[in-house]
Parts: C-alpha cells; sequence; structure tokens
C-alpha cells in the first residue's frame, strides 16, 4: 500500500442501475440508515438477494427509484454497521462518488470501468 493516497472520484449515471451499482460498491443502506457491507449478491432478473457481512439477508429489487436508490445516490446514512467493519478507505471512494444526469457511467458491459 502506497499510504494515503486520494480516492479517485467516480461518476455514475443517475439512472444506473440499482443492482449494478450496490454490485460495484458493496454498501447497502438499510432502513434505518445504517450502511452495510455487502458480502454477498445473488442476482435474480430484477431482484436480488444480498447478504451483508453480519449476516442479514434480504431481497432488494433493481428499482432506480426506490429507497435505497435515492439514498445511495444522496449518500444518506446515519451510521456505519460496526458488525459489517465496513473499512475507512470504502467509506472514503463512497464520499467521492458522484451521480450526475448527463455523465458517468451507467455500468453496462462496455462501460471501460465494468468489472
Ligand atoms: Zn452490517
Amino acid at each position: 500500500m502506497s499510504g494515503k493516497k486520494k480516492p479517485q472520484k467516480r461518476f455514475y449515471k443517475k439512472r444506473v442501475d440499482l443492482l449494478r451499482l450496490i454490485d460495484k460498491i458493496k454498501l447497502w443502506p438499510s432502513r434505518k440508515g445504517i450502511l452495510h457491507g455487502i458480502r454477498i449478491i445473488e442476482k435474480h432478473g430484477d431482484y436480488a438477494t444480498i447478504t451483508t457481512h453480519c449476516n442479514r439477508t434480504f431481497i432488494a429489487n433493481n428499482s432506480r427509484t426506490s429507497r435505497a436508490a435515492r439514498w445511495i445516490r444522496n449518500k444518506w446514512f446515519f451510521g456505519v454497521c460496526k458488525e459489517c467493519g465496513v473499512p475507512d478507505w470504502k467509506l472514503e471512494k463512497y464520499s467521492v462518488t458522484h451521480f450526475k444526469r448527463h455523465h458517468g457511467s451507467l455500468l453496462l458491459r462496455h462501460d471501460k470501468d465494468y468489472k
């Protein structure tokens, strides 16, 4: 590790698929506003089963207008799950992620940064 390098700014389009996005950022805001780390994400078409590092499993719908999608885009959260142990670098990366209407990746397969 080369010390304190600033995380690269990332841009995503506002209408990016929620499931693609959380697959990328591996973070999930719970209903109570706690940010969890995602351990497993299993996609089943329009929804996914998500398992967090603190072993909670739930279903997420691939909706761009859902509460979770809005919270992620606005980067709203009240706290970070202690059990999940989300590392600081991940939160930093999240904090420099931007959601723009006309600029950024949709995380489609032909996009460069879609792994
Ligand atoms: Zn958690």
